[in-house]
């Protein structure tokens, strides 16, 4: 069995000094695949050293030149694609599908960042536009410094790419943290490094989990930003750590979004995008569709269309081409989807699906696809993340009380709107309250357009231009002309 009991620091792999070791897990198999160390703040001060060490000769490249390097970590992905897709698809539960678009929108991030990269050299030492005469200034965008960066199980080369891409795109050196839960594929970002001859100290991955690395990373004196994606409760607890110190944070948490079914829509194609914003990667994605706003003018068609894409959903082995849906990536997060469930059981909800109406595969952390309808605005169902493959819908008799329920949320990371009409798609996204919307498509997410929330969604944002900032401090240098 693999042991990951080696921290990658200077581009060595050295001896973790954490005793305790933490079971990897193949989700469907539900066998153990490897194990990790979970890692000891004496490897944090060791990465962070190695860091600091990498930053100065890191910052004087060129963005040129540090976005040549990134082109190797995109190419390094690509030469690997077929063997992460399965590695992914094991470690993860992910189908084969799903694991193909967390490598290949990695891919393309560190392909954007390089790009980003280079433009960086044009934007330095700027003329700004003065009202004073007689005065010159020019505004330069220095690294913030050492960054940490901490990523969820969910999609782990994707995630870990838009902190990593820009960063190293700016100057910034880096730790980063993945998940203890799905070590294994960003593991090839510590091979590729030393392919490619990054320079040692310019990328530490630490693997543990939030006692061994998480949280003395987020508390690091010498850490001087931290990015986190993740829960709420750890996210809060991030920013805590980094405000003793008033370091800068961005925050990628939690979401609840809606997806707005206008009258007028077609309801088959409407339940594909449903399908696709809920059911995808089993539910588990920040930006899952999981509340479904539908007028009543077409709620019952939808919700019989809906249920019968449910009933042909295939779940199974997540190897296997013919399978939609594979199982949830940890036992724990099928107990807390479960828990969800019992509540609903409690309350009463109605169901188009419900939890038994199917039998689930033998083996793998399955749940089977739900579906309620008119779920009370209370329901914990209805106001939490739930992070599975759980569809919460009520119907509603015009545009404004759409958009009043889909906005009546704690959370605002994306949102999706069906029409016919595309102008009326565009207008009713203007009156939502998230950073990402998307009309007749579902979880469109590009390099080039950014990503991140309103609300407790988070802090900051990922991907375009705004990506890049995250890791950039703005100067001006400032006399006569
Ligand atoms: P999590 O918060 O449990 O863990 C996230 C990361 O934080 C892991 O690497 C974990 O080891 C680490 N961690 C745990 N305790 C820590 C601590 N005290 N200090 C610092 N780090 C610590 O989240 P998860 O279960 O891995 O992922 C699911 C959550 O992530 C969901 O809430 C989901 O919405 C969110 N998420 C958000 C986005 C986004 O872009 N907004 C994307 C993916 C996932």
């Amino acid at each position: 069995m693999q042991q990951l009991d080696h921290q990658f620091i200077d581009n060595r792999w050295l001896p973790s000094r954490g005793e305790r070791r933490l079971a990897v897990m193949n989700p469907y198999r539900e066998e153990v695949i490897a194990e990790v160390t979970a890692g000891h703040p004496d490897d944090v001060d060791d990465a962070v050293a190695a860091a600091r060490r990498a930053l100065p000769a890191w910052r004087a490249l060129s963005g040129a030149e540090r976005g040549a390097y990134l082109e190797g970590f995109a190419d390094g992905l690509a030469q690997r694609r077929e063997e992460l897709i399965r590695l992914s698809s094991t470690n993860n539960g992910k189908v084969l599908a799903e694991a193909a678009i967390d490598l290949d929108d990695a891919i393309a991030c560190y392909r954007y960042y390089a790009r980003q990269a280079r433009k960086l050299d044009q934007r330095q030492g700027q003329l700004v536009e003065l009202e004073l005469g007689g005065i010159e200034a020019r505004c330069y965008h220095d690294p913030v410094g050492v960054v940490g960066l901490i990523t969820p199980w969910n999609f782990p080369l994707v995630t870990s790419a838009w902190k990593l891409a820009p960063a190293l795109a700016a100057g910034c050196t880096a730790v980063l943290k993945p998940s203890e839960v799905t070590p294994l594929p960003e593991r090839a970002l510590a091979e590729i490094a030393q392919e490619i001859e990054l320079p040692a100290g310019v990328l530490n991955l630490l693997f543990g989990d939030g006692e061994g690395i998480g949280a003395p990373l987020a508390a690091h004196p010498g850490i001087d930003k931290v990015s986190f994606t993740g829960s709420n409760r750890v996210g809060e607890s991030v920013m805590r750590a980094a405000a003793e110190r008033t370091a800068d944070v961005s925050l990628e948490l939690g979401g609840k979004s809606p997806i707005l079914v206008m009258d007028g829509a077609d309801p088959a194609q409407a339940a594909d995008w449903v399908m696709a914003g809920i059911y995808f990667n089993a539910g588990q994605i920040c930006s899952a569709t999981s509340r479904l706003i539908v007028h009543q003018a077409i709620a019952e068609k939808l919700y019989a269309a809906l249920a019968a894409r449910i009933d042909a959903l295939v779940l199974g082995d997540p190897l296997d081409e013919g399978t939609d849906m594979g199982p949830l990536t940890s036992a724990r997060q099928r107990e807390n989807v479960q828990a969800y469930l019992t509540v609903a059981q409690r309350e009463g909800l109605s169901a188009v699906r419900d939890a038994h109406h199917r039998q689930l595969p033998k083996q793998g952390y399955f749940v089977a696809p739900v579906l309620y309808r008119d779920v009370p605005t209370q329901s914990r169902l209805w106001r939490e993340e739930i992070f599975g493959p759980v569809l919460c819908a009520r119907s509603v008799a015009s545009e404004q009380e759409a958009i009043d329920l889909a906005n009546d949320c704690d959370f605002g990371l994306a949102a999706t709107v069906v029409s016919g009409d595309v102008e009326r798609a565009r207008r009713i996204g203007r009156q939502l309250q998230a950073g990402s919307i998307w009309f007749n498509s579902e979880q469109l997410v590009l390099p080039e357009t950014g990503w991140g929330g309103f609300k407790r969604s988070g802090i900051g944002r990922e991907l375009g231009p705004w990506g890049l900032s995250a890791y950039l401090a703005v100067k001006h240098i400032v006399g006569p002309a």
